[in-house]
């Protein structure tokens, strides 16, 4: 990354990059994926990954969240489409960080100084970020496995948190709790791997997903000293972190999922095209064929299109307090985005299995991977039922929907 430092100013200039610059870098991460599956050794993948300036662009686009989400989209639609599970480990880098980067803090000194050394903590340090928002599968939705306790010059952190990708490989661990008395809070922790109070435990989905590194965690009676806290208490600030952070997250898990959707047609496509039916004739020239694979790629392409609009829905969004109602537009988008681009990513992967047929899990074809994985895109963050309810109450309030401010 090309950084120059104003020396009138001393402020920091970092070259701004199209998102075309990234293309060669985005290949040979593919590679290294690719081949890291064909061992069985992540290891691989990750060496490579991290020298590259993928993972570390954030800065870049400090002030441009869109041209930030271009690029990240980029990314994740490619690595999703060699590996949903891994590229969803990438994900959880990447929507963390980019809030991180892009959080409007300029309105305020002191959280801007603080948010920028986070950053540079990550670049500096070429980092990798996991996160967990301490729920566990209890007998009650929404549980939180975890809590701080407030101490002299710290917290005190105990308890479990069922999800955490990227948990073998994270040096940074942010994660979300409660303060015991307080509310919701943000924490970070590094070192994440060999920490002593952080323990990481099996994978949550002991057959499935497994390159994600999806993995229970244990914090074990943990100080943190207060400048371990991001964010805290019921106040304006946390909650529009946490809309800004959901919305990120929101928008790329469909970016990784759409590009698994895009392989299975690229599979689709090699299948018909080299295969004959009883006439000889390629089965890429039957017109139910046509008819089917331009079904799926206006699907695609329609999701596609309303991920890209609510990731520029999140570029608007320039200065917090000020912007919060077009943050909430941006939350409302995102949600959309992710409920149909996940939906539509399931859907075309099955629809190109059935094309190809029993093949499909023959001899280690690519779409046996994409099908195992792909039914996980629309399990999260946000649970189906939270958007559609959402949206529900939308149209059934009392403004007729032909008025909605879409
Ligand atoms: C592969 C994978 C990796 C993940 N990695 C991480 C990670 O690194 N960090 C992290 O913090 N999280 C991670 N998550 C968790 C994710 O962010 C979501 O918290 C999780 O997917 C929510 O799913 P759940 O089944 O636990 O939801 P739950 O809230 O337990 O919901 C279970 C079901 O209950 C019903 N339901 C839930 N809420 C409602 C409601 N309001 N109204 C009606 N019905 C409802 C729905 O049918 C829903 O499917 C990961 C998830 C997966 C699948």
């Amino acid at each position: 990354m090309k950084a120059a430092t104003d020396s009138s100013t001393g402020v920091r200039r970092i070259e701004r990059r199209e998102p075309s610059y990234y293309r060669e870098q985005i290949d040979e991460a593919a590679a290294a994926l690719e081949a890291a599956l064909a061992r069985n050794d992540l290891a691989v993948f990750y060496r490579v990954f991290r020298r590259t300036e993928l993972p570390f662009f954030g800065e870049v686009y400090e002030d441009d969240a869109y041209g930030l989400f271009r690029v990240c989209f980029d990314v994740l639609h490619r690595l999703g489409g060699v590996s949903p599970a891994a590229a969803l480990a990438v994900e959880n880098h990447y929507y963390v960080s980019s809030a991180i980067a892009t959080f409007p803090t300029a309105g305020d000194e002191g959280q801007d100084r603080s948010r920028r050394a986070l950053l540079r903590s990550i670049i500096e340090g070429r980092l990798l970020v996991a996160n967990t928002n301490s729920k566990i599968h209890g007998g009650k939705l929404g549980e939180i496995g975890t809590c701080a306790r407030r101490e002299p010059g710290g917290f005190r952190v105990t308890g479990k948190a069922a999800y955490t990708s990227l948990a073998t490989q994270g040096d940074l661990l942010v994660f979300i709790t409660q303060i015991e008395g307080e509310g919701p809070a943000v924490f970070s922790i590094t070192p994440m791997q060999d920490n002593p109070g952080v323990e990481i435990g099996d994978y949550l989905f002991p057959s499935a997903m497994l390159d994600s590194d999806t993995r229970q965690i244990t914090f074990k009676d943990m100080f943190l000293p207060d400048e371990s806290l991001l964010a805290g208490g019921n106040d304006q600030h946390t909650a529009l972190l946490f809309g800004f952070e959901m919305a990120w997250h929101q928008l790329l898990i469909p970016a990784l999922y759409l590009g698994a959707a895009a392989r299975a047609m690229q599979e689709a496509r090699k299948f018909l095209r080299a295969t004959t039916g009883r006439d000889d004739r390629p089965l890429s020239e039957m017109d139910g064929m046509i008819i089917d694979m331009g079904r799926l790629a206006i699907e695609y392409r329609s999701a596609c299109c309303v991920v890209l609009q609510a990731g520029q829905a999140l570029g608007e969004v320039k200065e917090l307090p000020r912007d919060a109602g077009l943050l909430d537009k941006a939350v409302n988008l995102a949600g959309a985005a992710k409920y149909v681009g996940t939906r539509c990513a399931e859907a075309v992967v099955t629809a190109t299995r059935r094309i190809i047929g029993a093949r499909a899990f023959a001899g280690g074809h690519h779409l046996e991977r994409l099908s195992q994985e792909v039914m996980f895109a629309s399990l999260g963050p946000e649970v189906s039922a939270v958007i559609e309810r959402r949206y529900g109450k939308q149209v059934l309030d009392e403004q007729t929907c032909l008025e909605l401010p879409w």
